[in-house]
């Protein structure tokens, strides 16, 4: 939270109103960054995850520049938003009624995934702010249906992942139909990645950079801790008596794959802990209703991969448990955001069993603090924690020879760090195919697993 108010921001006291009637009292970090910025005019380029309060960021500035500047007659849309996918558009559409709630601002959504007549507000009535997806916007605008011209501002929600799911063609041709805006806002998990500095080059212009890395005290309401586990039985058995203990009161479980997935929810089920799960690839209708089954309280368990649950806001979420750890550490740092949220308490549990040892580390080292190990009576762990530093201990010595040496040399050290844990044959064979790829190869870099780290 920053240290500002509301009103210093110089919002319409109609819209203070109703950021009182969310609950909202101060704004987030991003906020007191963001709406400024955008209410002097400047294009802004952001970087802020699901969780620091990015969608009020810009839907405040945006509702008071349509205060500021009324409509003068009847139009389509002046304002587009644009997400990656439908639930984020709903969940934009419902956060910008509530923060238009006391004025005579027109909201609308248009999503894939249902009836066309349920968009003939949005294709007939004056509109003020239109959310969607690109891809049933697009069908629109082909069919001209919709009307881009009277856009003053666009909005690009989750820009990263836009790109990801390969809209970049969509989103260039909805912004060139919407030439005529005055101010463009982009808004991303991470700003990095050269897809992304060439897509906002193309549709910001002299945007200002900001970003919403959420300070200490923020990240510090999140308790984090770690249940060894000596095989899956016992994790399974430390997972379901977490999952009954009172003050876990809505949890998200993270797993790695689909199957597991499946295997839990209905393994949980067995056990009479009733949840939900959300997985890629699924149909639209269940999803919508798997997430409003936790979000209203019909259950307060969500199982889910890390593919599905991107962008998704769950509010007073009391617990994330990883029943597997992320395969890497910014993962983990995303999938503990969800709990915690602006200014919320949060605990973040992750069970580990021997074999996960090597990504703890990993994770504990990106944090920059070691994770406390918590036991529960009855289900103490028979094993001892598995050492994985030693290997890394022994190293240390070499380490320290090698900075000695030239630093093309130092580079060797990944190899060792990979090879961490691995039996000697794999050590050798790995060592032995590098060699042969760098032979092959001499100009490229082996892919390796960190390399997305
Ligand atoms: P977002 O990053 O926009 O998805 O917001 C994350 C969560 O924080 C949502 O549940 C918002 O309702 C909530 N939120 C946003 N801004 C504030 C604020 N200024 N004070 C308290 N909660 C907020």
């Amino acid at each position: 939270m920053s240290s500002m108010t509301f009103e210093q921001l110089e919002l319409d006291p109609i819209l203070v109103r109703a950021l009182t009637d969310m609950g909202y009292t101060k704004p987030t970090t991003i906020q007191s960054q963001v709406i400024p910025e955008a209410m002097s005019g400047r294009d802004i380029m952001a970087s802020a995850p699901t969780g620091t309060g990015k969608t009020a960021a810009f839907l405040l500035p945006i509702c008071q520049h349509l205060l500021d500047f009324p409509r003068r007659q009847a139009g389509p849309a002046r304002i587009l938003i644009l997400t990656p996918t439908r639930e984020l558009a709903i969940q934009i559409g419902e956060d910008a009624k509530k923060i238009a709630k006391h004025t005579a601002l027109r909201v609308e959504v248009i999503t894939g995934g249902v009836h066309e007549s349920q968009h003939l507000p949005a294709l007939t009535k004056t509109t003020d702010i239109v959310v969607a997806t690109p891809g049933r916007l697009l069908q629109y605008i082909d069919a001209e249906t919709f009307d881009c011209r009277d856009i003053e501002m666009l909005v690009l929600d989750e820009a990263d992942r836009m790109l990801d799911m390969g809209f970049i063609k969509d989103v260039d041709r909805i912004a060139a139909e919407a030439r005529w805006r005055r101010q463009t806002m982009l808004f991303s998990a991470t700003l990095e990645g050269r897809g992304l500095m060439s897509f906002s080059a193309d549709l910001l212009k002299a945007p200002v950079e900001l970003s919403a890395e959420p300070p200490r005290s923020e990240r510090k309401k999140i308790n984090q801790w770690v249940h060894l586990a000596d095989n899956p039985e016992h994790k399974f058995a430390l997972l379901t008596n977490l999952l009954r203990q009172p003050d876990v009161t809505r949890s998200i479980i993270f797993v790695k794959t689909r199957d597991r997935l499946m295997e839990l929810a209905s393994r949980l089920q067995q056990e009479g802990l009733h949840n939900a799960w959300l997985r890629g690839e699924m149909d639209q209708e269940k999803r919508i209703e798997a997430l409003s089954r936790f979000r209203i309280g019909r259950v307060n368990i969500l199982v889910a991969t890390d593919v599905a649950s991107r962008g998704i806001d769950l509010p007073q979420v009391s617990h994330v448990i990883n029943y597997d750890l992320p395969r890497t550490a910014d993962v983990y740092v995303h999938r503990i955001g969800r709990t915690g949220r602006a200014g919320e308490k949060g605990t973040a549990i992750s069970l580990v069993e021997a074999h996960d040892m090597p990504l703890l580390v990993r994770i504990e080292k990106y944090i920059e603090e070691p994770l406390k190990r918590r036991f529960i009576e009855g289900l103490r762990p028979l094993h001892k924690e598995a050492k994985v530093a030693s290997r890394k201990r022994k190293d240390g010595d070499s380490k320290t020879k090698k900075k000695l040496e030239p630093v093309k040399k130092e580079k060797v050290r990944s190899r060792d760090t990979k090879a961490k844990g691995k039996p000697k044959w794999a050590i050798a064979k790995a060592e032995a195919g590098a060699k042969a790829y760098k032979a092959k190869k001499p100009s490229k870099k082996p892919a390796s697993d960190d390399s997305n780290e």
